[in-house]
């Protein structure tokens, strides 16, 4: 081409695109990605193919929350005999708990429509492909929309292991909707879903066995954290089968109605144990939601997880396509996706470029007691530091003294002896998610252990014991 050419086809290009971004999948990052870019004047269409929210509103992060919630009182019941208390047996209902969940889902799901709408994003409910590397295909209508950026933000789907009977487990996804409570609850996994729902589901009383391949619990924690909520689970009666996984499941008796295992359900495990149950949650993790996505006709990379291949500014290898949250199967957390979609859409429309930084990310996992983690486990420092110095507070709360509960909180605090800057913190107890919220600011901030001490204690709290340690 000419460079005459070049440059009157500048302006007409531009003319050929029917908007400036279009977002496939409204989820946390999708959504957050569309507004900002539609704040900064880009016209931008956002194509959603189930219900807007994404996974963590819909399905994940909030009716979880909520499901936890909804768990505590058992505890609390029994800890307000030891206050002077005293109630009549209490009575759980599940389906007034999954109509209160199903109201909240559906109220946040207009908040975010709503919040589209005034952002002045085009929400198309329709599944949407590419067709190449400039426009998208609305499955609904077959309308193909041309785009001078694309960003994909189709999320994950839950990862199904392979074995006869299969149809019987349930995932995350349907674990939401179960239409009558699950009286004995198998889990397969061993990670962040089947660690909460085991804890959730004991509590509001089922009878639960969690079947987990490694040799402990939630591979990738600190090994003290792991133990800590292993014992937990176990003193609460949760079993954990280690070193074995689901080898097969059948049908007892039953039969399979409104989409509901009414029957019970036989379990076999590789080790040969044999196990029944109401349902079979199986939670191996996330498959990023690439299959079908047109992603070969517009030429983009994935990995041999089958997620989007992104630079550090969510980039794929082609220039006009991006890709944020868990399709590029990074950190797989609501915040994570939405900084992503965050920091893409004020680089490309804002003219003010930045980058998500991943260093320090603080996690929880809304186990029963909570999890809460930032920076490096003491394997992980002892690995890339020299000399490493581990705190550790082991103790009953004050709460447990009176109730009776033999629990004890854990708090562990991992610094770089060279510095004495703390390379991670990592809790178990009652709220440490929100301790861990706060502590990861100090840490990211470059906070020392001196700097630890030196800060007054809240007496009596369970957190004062991370500033009383020498
Ligand atoms: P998603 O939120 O999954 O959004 C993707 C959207 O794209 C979906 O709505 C999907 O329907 C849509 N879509 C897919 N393909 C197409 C297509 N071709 N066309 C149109 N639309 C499409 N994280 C936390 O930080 N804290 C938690 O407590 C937490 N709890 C969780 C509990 C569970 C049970 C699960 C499963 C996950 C949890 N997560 C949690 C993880 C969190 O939900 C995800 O990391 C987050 O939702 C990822 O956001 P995303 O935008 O990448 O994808
Ligand atoms: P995780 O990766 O956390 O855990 C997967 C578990 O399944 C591990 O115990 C793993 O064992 C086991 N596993 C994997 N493959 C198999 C197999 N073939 N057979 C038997 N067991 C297997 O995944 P989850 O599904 O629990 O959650 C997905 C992601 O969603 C999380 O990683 C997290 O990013 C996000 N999430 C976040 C939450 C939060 O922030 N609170 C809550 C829920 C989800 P092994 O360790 O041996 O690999």
């Amino acid at each position: 081409m000419s460079r005459q050419a070049a440059e009157v086809s500048e302006p007409s290009r531009e003319a050929e695109f029917d908007v400036d971004l279009f977002v496939i999948g409204g989820g946390s990052g999708g959504i957050r990605a569309a507004s900002v870019a539609a704040g900064h004047g880009a016209r931008v269409m956002l194509a959603e193919e189930y219900r807007l929210g994404g996974t963590c509103v819909i399905r994940g992060c909030v009716p979880k929350k909520l499901f936890v919630y909804a768990s505590r009182f058992s505890g609390a019941f029994e800890e307000a005999a030891g206050f002077g208390w005293r109630l009549s047996v209490p009575h759980f209902d599940w389906p007034s708990l999954i109509a209160a969940k199903d109201r909240e889902i559906t109220r946040l799901e207009g908040f975010y429509g709503t919040g589209q709408q005034s952002a002045g994003v085009e929400v198309v409910r329709s599944r949407a492909v590419l067709e190449d590397a400039t426009s998208v295909r609305l499955l609904k209508n077959g309308r193909r929309v041309r785009a001078r950026t694309i960003l994909i933000a189709t999320g994950a789907r839950p990862e199904l292991p392979r074995f006869d009977g299969i149809e019987l487990g349930i995932t995350s996804d349907a674990v939401f909707d179960l239409k009558t409570f699950p009286r004995k609850l198998v889990i397969g996994g061993a990670g962040y879903i089947a660690m909460e729902f085991a804890g959730l589901f004991a509590a509001l009383g089922s009878d639960v066995t969690v079947v987990c391949r490694g040799s402990n619990v939630l591979r990738g924690f600190d090994e003290d954290v792991r133990q800590a909520v292993a014992g937990s689970y176990t003193n609460r009666g949760i079993k954990l089968m280690f070193s074995d996984s689901i080898r097969r499941l059948e049908r007892r008796n039953g039969d399979v109605r409104d989409g509901e295992h009414a029957g019970r359900i036989n379990v076999t495990t590789e080790q040969g144990g044999r196990l029944m149950a109401d349902q079979v949650l199986l939670a191996i993790g996330r498959t990023p939601n690439t299959t079908a996505l047109g992603l070969d006709r517009a030429g983009v990379k994935t990995g041999a997880d089958g997620a989007i291949i992104v630079d550090a500014s969510s980039r794929t290898n082609i220039p006009s396509i991006y890709a944020v949250g868990d399709v590029s199967n990074q950190f797989n957390l609501t915040p994570v996706a939405i900084r992503e979609g965050h920091a893409f859409a004020d680089s490309l429309f804002g003219k003010k470029a930045w980058q998500v930084d991943y260093s320090n990310v603080p996690t929880a996992v809304f186990s029963s007691p909570e999890i809460g983690s930032v920076g490096l486990t003491e394997l992980e420092a002892r690995a890339q530091y020299p000399a490493v110095d581990v705190y550790k507070a082991r103790f009953r709360p004050l709460k447990a003294a009176v109730t009776g509960d033999c629990e004890t909180a854990l708090l562990k605090v991992v610094v770089d002896c060279a510095t004495d800057r703390i390379l991670g913190v990592h809790i178990v107890a009652e709220e440490a998610s929100e301790m861990i919220q706060v502590l990861a600011i100090a840490i990211r901030s470059g906070a020392t252990m001196k700097d630890f001490a030196s800060v007054m204690a809240v007496h009596p709290t369970v957190g004062e014991e991370i500033v009383a340690m020498r």
